[in-house]
């Protein structure tokens, strides 16, 4: 089967957040897309960090991480004026504040790039038949308490196609990390979101608050309007932020030892690399004794290394044997 790959470019506009974070959540968000979304969702997919706006090449849907979007309530997917997402994420000093909700917007742009795939299913509501469901995959488990972690960073549980089962099976994954344990499960923190074409309206069964879901009706949307996703996160905005926002996801990393172990592993990884790459070198010497560069072992340490930049950028031509 051949299929179109989609490409996402993260790239922060914001001081608070530098190259290398965003260097590390692309990685983390490019692992999550190809080892664990796309054999369930059946895409294809890249996600790569970029410096600038700028550098985004066409045809790539930005995340674009930025200050001050929490409060004007524009976190979330956008379409541009020629129809393409974009999304927003909010920007925090800690990556891990951030993550969640950049695998979360990732997770969805990929698997329903627009915001108004439907699929049917029986309602999860009293008096209701048969329903068309919103394909946001990491809303009924979005809160940081489902997340898990790649290469030690946070990021979002998504639902697998099962999830719109018509009955519950043994053995069957719904979600990625199997939180969810039957089909149109929302839970603690999570939400739900469906037309009904019987009355026209929109449903979502939500559990921001209490000790079970509640159906709640919101109305007629249409979709000329914006997308129906952008439609129905706008009413979840509050809610949301509290269970999957930074302050959740903070909370949820510094309860976890693991997390602290992960980061230190690395840490130690690569100063074992870096003596590693001083013994090949030959060397024990600081590399800022020498510039970095150290002559090559057996070699005269003149004339000056100018000599080796020569020899290696011009390689040496041979004439034609006639
Ligand atoms: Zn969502």
């Amino acid at each position: 089967m051949s299929i179109l790959t989609r490409h996402l470019a993260l790239v922060s506009e914001s001081e608070q957040v530098g190259a290398g974070d965003v260097m590390k959540v692309a990685a983390a968000l490019q692992k999550q897309a190809i080892r664990d979304l796309a054999p369930i969702w059946g895409i294809s997919a890249t996600v790569d960090a970029f410096e600038r706006l700028e550098d985004v090449p066409t045809g790539y849907w930005p995340l674009i991480i930025k200050d001050d979007i929490e409060e004007a309530g524009a976190e979330g997917i956008h379409m541009d004026k020629d129809g393409q997402p974009f999304a927003l994420i909010t920007a925090r000093n800690d990556l891990n504040a951030w993550s969640l909700t950049a695998s979360h917007e990732s997770c969805e742009m990929l698997v329903d790039p627009f915001g108004n795939r439907l699929v049917a299913g029986d309602s999860p509501a009293q008096g209701q038949a048969r329903v068309e469901f919103l394909v946001e995959v990491c809303d009924p488990s979005e809160a940081a308490d489902f997340a898990y972690r790649v290469n030690n960073i946070l990021v979002s549980d998504f639902y697998t196609p099962h999830y719109f089962d018509p009955v519950k099976g043994a053995g069957v994954r719904y979600s990625f990390t199997g939180a969810i344990k039957g089909p149109r499960q929302v839970l603690k923190g999570g939400y739900l979101s469906w037309h009904d074409p019987v009355s026209d309206h929109w449903f979502q069964l939500t559990f921001f608050s209490g000790s079970k879901a509640r159906v709640r009706d919101i109305g007629k949307l249409d979709a000329r309007a914006s997308s129906f996703r952008a439609q129905v996160d706008r009413l979840t905005e509050q809610e949301r932020m509290r269970v999957a926002g930074p302050k959740a996801a903070q909370a949820k990393l510094q309860a976890s030892a693991a997390a602290r172990e992960g980061e230190d592993s690395a840490v130690v990884e690569a100063e074992r690399l870096r003596s590693q790459i001083a013994q090949i070198l030959g060397s024990s010497k600081a590399p800022s004794d020498t510039g970095g560069r150290k002559p090559r072992a057996g070699r005269p340490t003149s004339p000056p290394a100018d000599d080796d930049d020569q020899s290696s950028s011009t390689p040496e031509k041979y004439p034609i044997e006639r």
